[in-house]
């Protein structure tokens, strides 16, 4: 009996394995020629400043829409493109697509207008990824300091001696730097103290069950509280509803991300609601032009 069943669980593991292998080879084999197909873009999903609710900037996000395979989600191919180094060049093909809508906002509705963008381990630890960095601000005429980088504690688990000069590199020349899904990591309290981060996302799982779960409350407050001690600006990810708002403005959070305020957009999209936006603001004006 246990043969058989031993037998068993080891014919659904190879199979379950070669499903995934074969997935994965296809996965890669299609990203391999995505970018020279067109088929990968750049949305963007609005941050708020949290008391006014004012759009202040956007989070550059990855949509691969395959031929092949249709969507596939950033979850599945950004360790596939780390693990094959194709996201040193889609890193750069999401800077390039980034900066130039960065730039068309700044000039059309808020020359401070913020740019997110996610950089992974390996992408991080290429040599030329600060020249590379540079020449774009330079292209594009982009001001460091509306530049934000997001990392993860998986960048800064290596150890690697380039990651300590591109980060003060980064640092030099004014971008930002945020550290992405606070509090899903094991050691991102010793980072916070070792590296020189301006931003601290608080990851959106902490954020979920904010209005329901007291422990959970307590815990988004502390890093809300500590971030502020630190000097830091503090995001929620993953605001989903009316209420989640209201507590993390009580709690004095910076800024906000997530559904309640908008989905990741096309770039157009986007605009669309930027455009809302400026408009919304004649209203409020409209009494002291009537004097
Ligand atoms: P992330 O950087 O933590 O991005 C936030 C994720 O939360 C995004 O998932 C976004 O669509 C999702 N999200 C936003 N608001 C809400 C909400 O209210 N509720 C929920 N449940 N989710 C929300 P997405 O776009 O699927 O990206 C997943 C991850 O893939 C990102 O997590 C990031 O780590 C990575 N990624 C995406 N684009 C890039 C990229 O251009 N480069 C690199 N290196 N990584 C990227
Ligand atoms: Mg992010
Ligand atoms: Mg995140
Ligand atoms: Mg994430």
């Amino acid at each position: 009996y246990s043969k058989d069943r031993g037998r068993n669980t080891y014919n659904f593991y190879t199979h379950q394995m070669n499903h995934d292998m074969n997935r994965r080879l296809r996965v890669e084999e299609q990203l391999r020629s995505a970018l020279k197909r067109k088929e990968l873009e750049v949305y963007f999903q609005p941050f708020v400043d949290i008391r006014s609710r004012k759009i202040i900037g956007a989070e550059a996000l990855l949509r691969w829409n395959s031929d092949l395979l249709g969507q596939v989600t950033p979850d599945e191919f950004i360790p596939i493109a780390e693990q094959t180094g194709l996201i040193v060049s889609i890193g750069q093909f999401v800077i390039e697509n980034a900066f130039t809508a960065a730039k068309k906002w700044q000039l059309e509705f808020n020359p401070h207008f913020k740019i997110a963008i996610n950089v992974s381990p390996k992408q991080f630890r290429e040599n030329t990824f600060v020249d590379m960095l540079k020449i774009q601000l330079d292209i594009h005429q982009i001001n460091a300091t509306s530049v934000e980088l997001e990392i993860t504690e998986g960048v800064l688990l290596s150890g690697d001696p380039i990651i300590d000069s591109n980060l003060s590199w980064i640092n030099d020349i004014g971008v930002s730097i945020s550290m992405d899904d606070f509090g899903t990591g094991y050691s991102s309290l010793s980072y916070l103290r070792s590296y020189p981060f301006n931003t601290l996302k608080v990851d959106k799982s902490f954020i979920h069950d904010i209005t329901v779960d007291p422990g959970d409350l307590e815990l988004v407050g502390a890093a809300i509280a500590m971030g502020h001690g630190l000097n830091l600006t503090v995001v929620a990810e993953g605001v989903e509803t009316e209420e989640q708002y209201h507590l993390l403005n009580a709690l004095k959070c910076d800024y906000g991300q997530g559904y309640l305020f908008s989905k990741p957009l096309p770039r157009a999209a986007f605009e669309e609601l930027l455009k809302t936006q400026a408009k919304n603001k004649r209203p409020n004006k409209k009494p002291l032009l009537r004097r």
